[in-house]
């Protein structure tokens, strides 16, 4: 199979997922789960106008020709506390005390501070004239009845939550966690808890796969490892098949000798889609779908396997999660220092965007290869090579897009 172009095959696997099922959860469990329905205001919030002061409430138009010098003297008729509903309507020459959130009376059309008046127990004198509706929150002021505050497919963010509950909507219907199992290959890899022999690794990329899954949302369980041997990888890809919705390997995807993972794939029943994508680092990989379920074998080295994960797969993944804008969102971005490339293929530089004078100015290190996974600490975002070769000179103007966890 030929290497795929990169957009090519985020498509292709795009194509090949749906959304997962849905159910209802309550709201102290919503906060980061993707909304399956709109969520539309039921009713106007707040119900009622209301006072943004403690202060007094009264007829703007009392209060033409009110001065420093010639205040406008009114009778107090109510005091009422936040919760009250007025008794009295306001008529000419008459104000009514209440708090900050008490309904306003009826015939009342401004409001003023307490320490903006002077007072007695039964009169207010007002020093300026005022505006009708001024110091008023109306009804429906933050939410009006029938907006749609959130589409389907958002997820879900604090000031979500905060609206949902101030209409008591205690409950949405949400897309369920999407699972992945994680399936590491190769036999020279080893353990954390075991010692480190010559010619062995460590078994970074477990870890370093899970994070990056569970960073958009998506839970992990790890389905074991498997040296270079097909049937063992073959075992471990249909164990996935008990309850993951994708399953993700890595190593043994090259085309050496002992790179087994896309032949187990295919005994295992998948349909191969993509044998390799033209970017860098990260060219390595196989994509395949059986019966809905997918499978997305990465490389072994560390920064191919998140770079292919992150750049190529997180589109489909999102997709799969019911994230309605799943694609990347590419952006503008100054390069900081000068970055080298070798060939014309596309490639991705790993690095971290900073707002420096209202523009988005990406660093990448100096180190990019394939092996080097601690150039990732801190990177936040990716830069976009395509064309260029060799030098690329501080201060030019690149694509990329940023790395966002979902939460
Ligand atoms: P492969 O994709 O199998 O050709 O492996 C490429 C490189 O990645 C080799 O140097 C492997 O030792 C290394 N590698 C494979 N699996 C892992 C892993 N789970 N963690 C860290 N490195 C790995
Ligand atoms: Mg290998």
């Amino acid at each position: 199979m030929q290497r795929t172009d990169y957009k090519e095959a985020g498509e292709k696997l795009i194509d090949h997922v749906s959304e997962v099922s849905t159910l209802f959860v309550n709201i102290e469990e919503l906060h980061g789960r993707i909304l399956a329905e709109d969520i539309i205001a039921t009713e106007d919030v707040p119900a009622y106008a209301r006072s943004p002061y403690d202060g007094y409430a009264f007829r703007a138009a009392d209060t033409r020709g009110a001065s420093k010098d010639r205040p406008l003297e009114l009778d107090i008729i109510e005091d009422i506390r936040v919760n009250q509903i007025p008794f009295n309507i306001i008529s000419q020459g008459t104000a009514i005390r209440l708090v900050t959130g008490s309904p306003i009376p009826g015939g009342a059309d401004a409001v003023c501070k307490y320490e903006d008046t002077e007072f007695t127990d039964k009169t207010v004198k007002i020093f300026r004239e005022f505006d009708e509706g001024e110091n008023i929150i109306s009804a429906g002021e933050d939410i009006e009845r029938g907006r749609i505050l959130a589409k389907k497919g958002t997820v879900i963010d604090t000031g979500l939550i905060g609206t949902m509950a101030s209409l008591g909507i205690d409950q949405a219907e949400v897309y369920r966690r999407v699972i992945a199992g994680i399936i590491s290959t190769g036999d020279e890899v080893t353990d954390l808890n075991e010692p480190l022999k010559p010619g062995m690794i460590r078994n970074s990329n477990r870890y370093t796969i899970a994070a990056a899954l569970e960073s958009i949302g998506i839970d992990t369980v790890y389905l074991g490892h498997a040296g270079d041997d097909r049937d063992e990888i073959k075992k471990l890809i249909l164990l996935g098949e008990a309850g993951c919705d994708v399953v993700v390997s890595t190593g043994g995807v090259s085309v050496g000798e002992y790179d087994l993972v896309p032949d187990a794939m295919e005994a295992a029943g998948y349909e191969l889609l993509v044998r390799g994508v033209d970017i860098k680092p990260g060219m390595a990989c196989a994509y395949g779908v059986k019966e809905g379920m997918l499978m997305l074998a990465l490389s072994g080295n560390p920064a191919s396997s998140l770079t292919n994960l992150q750049c190529v797969c997180y589109p489909a993944l999102k997709k799969l999660m019911g994230i309605g804008e799943y694609g990347h969102e590419l952006i503008k971005m100054k390069l900081k220092n000068d970055c080298y490339k070798k060939s014309s293929g596309v490639r991705f530089l790993r690095g971290t965007v900073k707002i420096e004078k209202g523009q988005a100015v990406f660093s990448a290190p100096g180190e990019q290869g394939n092996v080097v996974i601690s150039s990732s600490i801190g990177c936040n975002a990716y830069g976009i090579i395509s064309l260029k070769e060799g030098r690329i000179d501080a201060g030019s103007m690149i694509d990329g897009f940023l790395v966002k966890t979902v939460v």
